[in-house]
């Protein structure tokens, strides 16, 4: 495969995304709608969407409405679904690009309709019900008059209605189901009235793969289509595979003597003569100023010494001497045996996986690889 000349990259693998595509599609049986928020979780959105939908994804969430124009401006044809909240005044601008738009309060839909309405449109909604995340969402005893009012409102068209779920990846614990019975009991009421919309969804990709009896009319997947587990008690099922890489070249070797600092504030001091290299990559990159940072060199896994500095890092090379200069190292990926996973780098950073592709620089360029191959580089 071409290399990038690049000091360091991602590489995306799109035929591993879309095979994991594929493989929720097949474990869930439902349509599926790829959440691709926040540039698809530092993946980049335009090939992410476009790669899932290739592999039957039907919808594309995103969490603000200038995230879908950027679909829309990509090309992506699919429904849009906002999941966040919309300012009035991008109502008329998602009209206009036939983005869907998450509601969860009254006032704020008359507004939408207003607009919608003067500009001579419906704009589509999806009533969003707090079951117990504590986040956005009516009361589930507020929703059915909500709806009521929803249907009655000029300007807008109900299309569907949604839940979400605070703890789908710890399937051991009772408030997923907790959650699932509120929503089940609001359904029931809401089939007595006849007034059920198009579309009922409830899962991530947790609720997904753990609870089948969440996955109703369409499940809702970001972390397990990038093939990262959605927690350390949620393995993915076997098949699914990582799709981002994030490579660099050895910029520098040199040995130094014993008692040597390294980086800002001498944090560390090489304890014998050692040979150092430096790392293309920093804290401005996402990677995080901490201490027990790897990085994969000449197969092996090496410490990463000192303060991490804001473009460059240095590591320990005595366990690989023979390391050349711009020979490639692994940050986050593979290299021969040796793997550094993002859901590793998390637990070091004392986070979760989707932080540590989210915090991924966007100075940090994109290779996409398809059919095997490094085809293109899309810039943002
Ligand atoms: C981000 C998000 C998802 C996707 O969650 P994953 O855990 O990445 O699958 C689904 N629904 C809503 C409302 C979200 O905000």
């Amino acid at each position: 495969m071409k290399v990038p000349p690049c000091s360091t990259w991602l590489e995306i693998d799109l035929d591993n995304l879309r095979a994991n595509t594929i493989r929720l599609r097949e474990a869930s049986g439902t349509a599926l709608m790829t959440v691709v928020k926040a540039n698809a979780y530092g993946h980049g959105a335009v090939p992410v969407a476009r790669a899932a939908i290739d592999a039957g994804a039907a919808w594309c969430g995103v969490a603000r409405v200038e995230e879908a124009i950027g679909l829309r401006r990509g090309e992506v044809q699919t429904p849009i679904l906002v999941l966040g909240y919309t300012p009035p005044d991008q109502v008329v601008e998602a009209l206009s690009h036939a983005i869907s738009l998450t509601i969860f309060d009254l006032e704020l839909a008359r507004e939408y309709g207003q607009r919608a309405a003067t500009a001579g449109g419906l704009v589509k909604v999806h009533l969003k019900v707090d079951t117990g995340m504590g986040r956005l969402g009516v009361r589930p005893e507020d929703a059915v008059g909500c709806l009521r009012k929803l249907l009655k409102l000029p300007g807008i068209e109900v299309q569907g209605l949604f839940t979400h779920f605070a703890r789908a990846d710890e399937p051991e614990r009772p408030e997923t189901l907790e959650q699932l019975s509120r929503f089940n009991d609001l359904l029931a009421d809401i089939d007595r009235t006849g007034l059920r919309p198009e579309l009922i969804h409830a899962a991530n990709s947790a609720g997904t793969l753990n609870f089948p009896m969440a996955r109703f009319d369409l499940v809702r997947c970001g972390i397990a289509l990038y093939g990262l587990e959605p927690g350390p008690q949620s393995p993915l099922p076997s098949g699914f595979k990582p799709v981002l890489s994030w490579k660099a070249r050895l910029a520098s070797r040199k040995k130094l003597p014993a008692g040597h600092g390294i980086s800002y504030g001498h944090a560390y001091r090489t304890a014998r003569p050692s040979l150092v290299g430096v790392l293309p990559v920093g804290y401005a990159d996402g990677f995080r100023r901490t201490n027990g940072n790897r990085a994969l060199v000449g197969g092996r896994t090496v410490a990463v010494i000192g303060n991490v500095t804001m473009d460059q890092s240095m590591v320990q090379l005595d366990e690989v001497p023979d390391v050349g200069l711009q020979e490639e190292v692994v940050l986050i990926g593979r290299q021969g045996e040796a793997v550094i996973r993002a859901e590793d780098l998390a637990r070091s950073w004392g986070t979760i996986a989707y932080e540590v592709v989210c915090g991924l620089a966007a100075r940090l360029p994109r290779y996409y690889v398809e059919s095997g191959k490094l085809t293109h580089r899309i810039s943002e």
